[in-house]
């Protein structure tokens, strides 16, 4: 079972009686913690010396079912001890800053108190081995029972759930990227050492292979499924029972290869009758991650982020910015794709319907889900490669309800206020190189990204209500000093 493992520093200078305390308290603190979290925490070892600790890092290195360490330090906990097993750490760290006892006791307190409850020093001397070898680590101060707390440990567990897919990620191509795009295209090997994808591709002409062996009987069945989540208002059965039959192909393929995200574009549909839309929105309704015109990069995220979000599954979707509505106070962008949105950002149940497609080479009108977004606060992602490096862009947003109904607009719609204002924040957006391609989630947060990005060793930008332009471009200027030195 995936879980996370908690290491508490100690030292045995302080006799058996209190090591015997923090034992039993780390065990009690773990199990309640387990209750409240996403993912078990268990109580693995009160740590006395370098061995201990280096033993305990190696075990959670190996172990794939391990996905973090937490570490607090009850006493003092000489952090020499802890440097050959941080060095080594292989996995997400978090340093929990907490306290067994809320309050100071002020009948009690005496100096058998002090030396058994010393965390404010212990985990001093911690954070500064942290600080000393340069480790990305998530630092959580605060008492262990605050919800605050408990919902920032949560975020943490999150983010490794992402790191841990991210680290097995397979992307399946079907094509290449669209022709002459720039920001789409991106070093696969850099991908793969920072961030674990293996990127590839598959011949459109071996999905048409894979959608032709599918039986009329799978097609029946995955559109009743389609008839149960969604509204049809289409009387074109045909083209539904296409989409049906590219999904089921799809899937096939990617499951057959253990991938977890795709991408494909309208300028290669060779033998498809169709670009895929509900079948794509489908797919990404069950986790899989997608980029369109060949975007790999933007699937591959849109499937971590779907990943790191509520039950695994979250509200996270593939996004591009289409136009904006520039009226003063009430000014806009408007989000949608030429049919690949993900129905998880729906205010009320899809409809299926069909529409012709001028782009691409469709012989036939894509079948698609069309629906508004919800509201909410939000984040859009875009993960550029700079030569180099990758730089993950962050933008801030509140979704609104589509202002309009656009009833001509055949495709779902989605409708933001970008931070920290619409002017302000595309300068800011397009002085970072942001992609016209992101991922827009409505439960993954930008704590969550900043630390997905530390741990992965990626740039992180971050676009706020609170951003300039100026600010912004010193920052980059800095950035692009300290990522060339590296
Ligand atoms: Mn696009």
């Amino acid at each position: 079972m995936k879980q996370f493992w908690f290491v508490v520093g100690s030292q045995d200078l302080y006799g058996e009686e209190v090591l015997k305390t923090v034992a039993e308290r780390a065990d009690e603190m773990a199990a309640w913690l387990s209750e409240k979290l996403p993912y078990p925490l268990v109580y693995k070892v009160t740590a006395m010396s370098s061995g201990q600790i280096t033993k305990v890092i190696k075990e959670a290195n190996y172990d794939d079912e391990c996905l973090g360490v937490v570490t607090w330090c009850h006493t003092f906990s000489p952090s020499k001890m802890w440097l050959t097993g941080l060095a080594m750490l292989q996995k997400p760290w978090c340093h929990l800053a907490t306290q067994y006892n809320k309050k100071i006791p002020n009948e009690e307190i005496d100096m058998d108190f002090m030396n058994l409850n010393q965390a404010a020093h212990g985990d001093r001397e911690h954070g500064f081995m942290g600080a000393r070898l340069r480790k990305a680590r998530k630092v959580i101060a605060g008492y262990w029972k605050e919800e605050n707390v408990i919902a920032r440990l949560a975020q943490f567990q999150k983010v490794c759930v992402g790191i841990d897919f991210s680290k097995n990620l397979k992307v399946m191509r079907f094509g290449d990227n669209m022709r002459d795009v720039a920001v789409t295209e991106g070093d696969k090997v850099e991908a793969q050492n920072k961030l674990g994808w293996e990127v590839n591709f598959w011949a459109v002409g071996d999905l048409v292979k894979e959608m032709n062996a599918v039986t009329e009987e799978e097609v029946d069945a995955l559109c009743k499924e389609y008839f149960d989540l969604y509204d049809v208002a289409t009387d074109n059965t045909e083209a539904i029972r296409y989409q049906a039959r590219e999904e089921i192909a799809m899937k096939k393929m990617m499951d057959r290869n253990g991938c977890k995200a795709f991408s494909n574009t309208f300028q290669d549909l060779y033998g498809m009758e169709q670009l895929p839309g509900l079948a794509s929105q489908h797919l990404m309704a069950q986790g899989y991650g997608y980029g369109g015109e060949g975007d790999w990069k933007v699937s591959a995220m849109t499937a971590i982020l779907k990943k790191m979000g509520e039950g695994e599954n979250g509200a996270s979707a593939f996004m591009e910015d289409y136009t904006y509505h520039l009226v003063e106070g009430a000014k806009y962008s408007l989000g949608a794709h030429m049919l690949e949105v993900c129905p998880s950002l729906a205010a009320g149940k899809p409809r299926i319907e069909t529409h012709h497609l001028g782009i691409g080479m469709n012989e036939k009108d894509p079948a698609r889900l069309v629906f508004d977004g919800r509201e909410g606060k939000g984040i859009v992602v875009s993960l550029i490669d700079m030569g180099g490096r990758m730089r993950l862009i962050v933008q801030d947003i509140e979704c609104v309800k589509p202002i309009m109904d656009m009833p001509n607009l055949p495709v779902a719609k989605v409708m933001w206020k970008a931070m920290p204002s619409l002017e302000t924040g595309v300068e800011c957006w397009i002085t970072a190189g942001g992609a016209h391609h992101t991922v827009l989630s409505l439960d993954v947060t930008a704590e969550m990204m900043r630390d997905f990005a530390k741990f992965m060793d990626l740039e992180f930008v971050h676009i706020t209500k609170d951003s300039t332009v100026e600010a912004l471009e010193d920052q980059l200027l800095v950035n692009d000093l300290i990522w060339k030195l590296r």
